[in-house]
């Protein structure tokens, strides 16, 4: 026993000191309290001054997934923490590391996944005299404004309740990104093992069920009742809250059709009779009350008003939400429900079921046929098998890859292989979709490709932009070293939303495409994985079939037409274009 052990020992249990102590540290403290409230895998890139505390929480038995990039490995705990409700863990470096880990943290914020982010950080004493020290920032001042909450922790006893803190602030109320600044000074801190242990907290209930008034839910029934045309809207919130059984409830017992935003797909099927969404835009438009389910009237819903939802005056909406501050955010809520979905869906289905008469045949009849129509116009596009691919074709064939494979999780990112394959690929279970979310933010296919294998244990297929793929590309080292069951399928147009863009001065390439006909599935092959190129549906269909059959780390290169591609995909309107261009 050290002469520092025996005298915190003797001052701080005011006791004799005893001679067989155990003495612990900062980094197993931190290691030891994240055990203590059930987090099972670190994402991580090492480095100073943290790579010590990876190498160790390996060797006591989490999980450390080791990535090239921050950001990746910060898109990766994001998207665990929307998977498993438990807040992902992001491992950074200070300074330069905690910046690129910050994107990510951020937008788990925007997109309401619970996760935290553990920075290294050079010393206090230096960084607040700005007196230049290694990878010298204030990164607690830096985070705060980009996330839920920002915690510091300086003293090794305090660790166990830093921790505690960040945990609960990830997943209580709206789930979101919390910081944890952790000085380079604070792992080699020693105390007193008993003290240590007896420091750690474990977060009881860390989300509390959060139940609607009664009156609140009374209103929201009689709004529903009055509905000629009424329509369920289902957010990622009601996928992240794993109420599944009671939302299925919801929409069945009601016969209330339903539109999923991009993540709620599958939380019941898309080819459920209820399901609208091939009939979006009519259902949006022509609805009269309109009930949110952890979705918000943000620009992807068009903020709740304009031509989108018809004629001014005609949609009253009735919003669940585990926040309160979201309500009248852009328009006015008639009824809000404020509290977990579970809870408020359940309340809802408890009124409804003691009085309740289905919606109005016509309006039922409206949306049916509108749907059909979609989908019969869709059809022949889908069954192409032209070769380069169009989009069209080409996701043809991955839709039957998930409807043959309804329990693998699909990433997508890009312009138009976002867009196009949101409405293409129908999603049969909860939570097996997972894309760019609110902000529509590039560069989360690969961290989400990791952690969706980690946690879930399926196959997964990430359906990238050739663009998209490009923020996120080097983790392919990192899918192969883990020997992921991961199928990664580049949609390659040779640029962004197309590959014909020309430089007018005839100087460089345009600023939009890329090295012509190139073969991303070489990039696979120099770690050990398997690279395919493809130029026909039937190649594409069979290859994603193989990779899924062997579990191996795939990347199928699938050639599509340069000309194919819309500017900015479905979204182009928010694409400022000059009016003044030189033709
Ligand atoms: P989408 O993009 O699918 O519309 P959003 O991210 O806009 O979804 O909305 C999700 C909403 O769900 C957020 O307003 C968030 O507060 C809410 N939310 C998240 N988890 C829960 C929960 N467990 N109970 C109630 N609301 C929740
Ligand atoms: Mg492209």
């Amino acid at each position: 026993m050290t002469a520092i052990a025996q005298n915190i020992d003797a001052i701080t249990a005011g006791a004799v000191p005893h001679q067989e102590t155990e003495l612990t540290d900062g980094f197993h403290l931190v290691i030891d309290a994240l055990k203590l409230n059930g987090i099972e895998t670190i994402y991580n890139v090492p480095g100073i001054p943290i790579t010590d505390l990876g190498r160790l929480a390996q060797a006591e038995g989490l999980r450390v997934i080791s990535f090239r990039h921050e950001q990746n490995a910060g898109n990766a705990a994001a998207i665990a923490g929307f998977l498993t409700k438990k807040p992902g863990i992001c491992l950074t470096v200070s300074a330069p590391g905690f910046l690129n880990g910050l994107t990510a943290l951020a937008n788990a914020t925007t997109n309401c996944f619970p996760m935290i982010l553990i920075s290294g950080s050079s010393e206090r004493e230096i960084v607040d005299l700005q007196q230049g020290d290694y990878e010298e920032m204030d990164q607690l001042a830096i985070a705060k404004p980009l996330c839920k909450a920002a915690f510091r922790v300086l003293h090794a006893e305090d660790i166990g309740i830093g921790v505690a803190r960040a945990i609960r602030a990830a997943v209580s109320g709206r789930p979101g990104g919390v910081y944890l600044d952790l000085p380079a000074k604070l792992f080699s801190q020693v105390i007193d093992g008993h003290l240590g242990a007896k420091s750690l907290v474990k977060v009881i209930d860390p989300a509390p069920a959060q139940i609607p008034a009664p009156a609140s839910v009374a209103r929201a029934l009689d709004l529903l009742k009055s509905a000629k045309r009424p329509l369920i809207v289902l957010g990622k919130g009601a996928a992240y809250a794993q109420a599944d059984e009671a939302v299925r409830a919801l929409v069945e017992e009601s016969g209330i059709p339903y539109v999923p935003m991009s993540m709620a797909k599958g939380l019941l099927p898309d080819t459920h009779p209820l399901s609208a969404g091939a009939a979006r835009s009519t259902a949006l438009k022509d609805s009269d009350v309109v009930v949110l389910v952890g979705a918000r009237l943000n620009w992807l819903l068009s903020h709740g008003k304009g031509k989108t939802w018809g004629e001014p005056g005609s949609k009253r909406f009735i919003q669940i939400d585990i926040e309160p501050r979201e309500m009248d955010s852009n328009v006015e809520i008639a009824a809000p429900l404020v509290g977990d979905i579970g809870s408020c869906v359940e309340a809802l289905l408890d009124g409804l079921r003691k009085d309740w008469k289905a919606p109005p045949a016509d309006w039922i009849e409206t949306i049916r046929s509108k749907k059909e129509a979609n989908i019969a116009k869709m059809a022949p596009k889908l069954m192409k098998n032209t070769s380069p691919m169009c989009f069209h074709s080409a996701l043809g064939a991955l839709r039957t890859v998930i409807k043959e494979r309804p329990d693998a999780i699909l990433v997508n990112e890009g312009a138009n292989t976002l867009d196009l394959a949101r409405g293409i690929i129908d999603m049969y279970q909860p939570r097996k979709r997972l894309d760019v979310g609110t902000w529509g933010v590039m560069g989360i296919g690969m961290g989400f490709a990791v952690a969706a294998a980690v946690e879930t244990g399926k196959p997964v297929l990430a359906v990238e932009g050739d663009s998209a793929f490009g923020f996120s590309g080097m983790e392919v080292e990192t899918i192969c070293r883990y020997d992921l069951p991961v199928c990664i399928v580049i949609f390659n147009n040779n640029g962004i939303y197309r590959g014909t863009d020309i430089d007018p001065t005839g100087r460089d390439p345009g600023t939009t495409v890329f090295v012509k006909d190139s073969r991303y599935d070489k990039m696979m092959e120099a770690f050990g994985g398997v690279g395919v190129n493809v130029t026909t549906p039937d190649e594409l269909k069979r290859a994603v079939d193989a990779a899924m059959d062997s579990g191996k780390p795939t990347l199928i290169n699938a050639v599509i037409d340069p000309a194919a591609g819309s500017e900015s995909g479905n979204i182009g309107s928010l694409n400022p274009q000059s009016t003044l261009k030189k033709k």
